[in-house]
């Protein structure tokens, strides 16, 4: 007998069909004699829908400045993963096995204080764990939880897996398997490039940093958090046949695991390709070459927590001025400008550019602390498909480019095929 957290995501409980589906997975896990929770997401395309009403509600309102109170936000926001919760307890109910419903704040999933981006801080399992024993299914809220003013909170978009692998420590579960519409984490993202191969294993470290460059099959920070707390997760479809699947007790369920580098026997040098969209190129033209000119730029814009990524400065030809060039997400841009241009005299820039929709394409791998020239290969590669490179950063387990977005399918199956990525077939 295990003690195992499920998680489902919006593809995986879309409909009510589909809901039932999930219930016959949990169903199978249970009769094999487990302890289970489940975490879910709201339904396919609810989360969206939710956040486009906030955002609109102001306007059909008449308000003539938008108006945003991110606790508001959240209470609406939360309320797509309350269905589908309440959906799926009465789905195993229908079919014999005894389960409610959780909320984040029943359980409760303490948070932090950033209402829309809060981060868990403390998770009480204690009630999960004693109703386990009495052979009951919790079925848990994902993305939510209750922030120190006493008030609704959500995690950030994608939140549900961080929901998931958080409960699996609190409530020290054996394993935690991510349901998704994919059977496991590809060497990129398959929608792309369909010769991506499935991976076996990946070290967190791997994960992490394929996470934060754009692959959103995990949550970035339910990665950090597995690796922190040592949880064994696995990824894995939910389109899969419920009853086709070994859920005896030591079997191993099919998908992609996440774990130590040292469980992993055949290192790649490159194990996959990710890209993020969205991203903004600003260049600062002729700014004084001195000591403190950096600081003069990216203190006001942390200040005003504009997130800045890649950072380019050109050597100045006469010792005097530079370009300053660096990144932004594209919903960024607007407020970067405004504060670069309220602190133009501090600075001594002569002028501001910007290009919106850039692509960020990196190359991951935990081999390349131990390669050198693994950059090179991809220069070369996307060279010879004509794509401009307008930045590069690397760092010691992965480097990334920035593109136009145009190319961004044919950087992205390049590169999978100049580190022989490719599948056979
Ligand atoms: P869920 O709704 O289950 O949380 P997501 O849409 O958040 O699912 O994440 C699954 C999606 O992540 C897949 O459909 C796939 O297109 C995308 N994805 C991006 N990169 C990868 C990758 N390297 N491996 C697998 N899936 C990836
Ligand atoms: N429903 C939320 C979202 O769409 C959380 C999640 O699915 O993980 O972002
Ligand atoms: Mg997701």
């Amino acid at each position: 007998m295990a003690r195992l957290v499920l998680k489902f995501g919006g593809t995986s409980v879309a409909d009510l069909e589909r809901i039932h589906n999930v219930a016959r997975h949990v169903k199978r896990e249970a009769d094999a004699g487990h302890e289970v929770a489940v975490v879910v997401s709201a339904m396919a395309g609810k989360t969206n829908e939710l956040v486009k009403w906030v955002q609109d509600m102001p306007r059909v309102a008449g308000a003539n400045v938008p108006v945003f109170d991110a606790r508001e936000y959240d209470a609406v926001v939360a309320s797509g993963e309350q269905v589908t919760a309440g959906l799926l307890a009465i789905a195993l109910q229908s079919m014999g096995v005894e389960a409610r419903s959780w909320l984040g704040w029943q359980i409760p999933v303490r948070t932090s204080k950033a209402h829309s981006s809060a981060r868990i801080e403390e998770i009480d399992g204690s009630e999960l764990v004693r109703r386990f024993e009495l052979g009951q299914v919790a079925v848990i809220a994902g993305f939510q939880g209750i922030a120190p003013d006493n008030r609704i909170s959500t995690l950030g978009r994608g939140g549900s897996d961080t929901t998931a692998v958080a409960i699996a420590a609190a409530i020290d579960a054996d394993r935690c398997d991510i349901y998704t519409d994919v059977d496991g984490v590809y060497t990129t993202d398959p929608r792309i490039e369909p010769k991506a191969r499935r991976l076996d294993r990946i070290a967190f470290e791997e994960m992490l940093e394929m996470a934060s460059l754009g692959a959103k099959v995990l949550q970035v920070r339910s990665v950090e958090m597995a690796m922190v707390h040592g949880v064994k997760t696995f990824v894995r479809s939910s389109f899969d046949d419920p009853d086709a699947i070994d859920s005896s007790p030591g079997a191993s369920p099919p998908g992609t695991l996440i774990c130590d580098e040292d469980d992993i026997v055949e290192k790649e040098v490159v194990t996959g390709i990710a890209y993020a969209r969205d991203e903004s190129q600003i260049s600062l033209r002729r700014v004084p070459d001195k000591p403190g000119v950096s600081a003069s730029i990216f203190g006001p814009l942390a200040a005003e927590n504009v997130n800045v990524d890649m950072i380019v400065q050109s050597v100045s030809e006469d010792g005097s001025r530079t370009d300053m060039t660096f990144t932004v997400p594209d919903s960024d841009v607007a407020r970067a400008i405004s504060v670069l241009e309220a602190n133009r005299e501090e600075i001594g820039y002569e002028l501001v550019q910007s290009d919106k929709n850039l692509v960020k394409v990196s190359v991951i791998g935990i081999g390349m602390r131990s390669h050198a020239g693994v950059a090179a290969t991809a220069f070369a590669a996307l060279a010879k498909r004509g794509i401009n490179i307008r930045a590069i950063t690397t760092s010691e387990i992965k480097f990334s480019v920035l593109i136009d977005s145009e190319y961004t399918e044919l950087a992205v199956r390049t590169l999978h095929a100049a580190y022989g990525l490719d599948s056979a077939a």
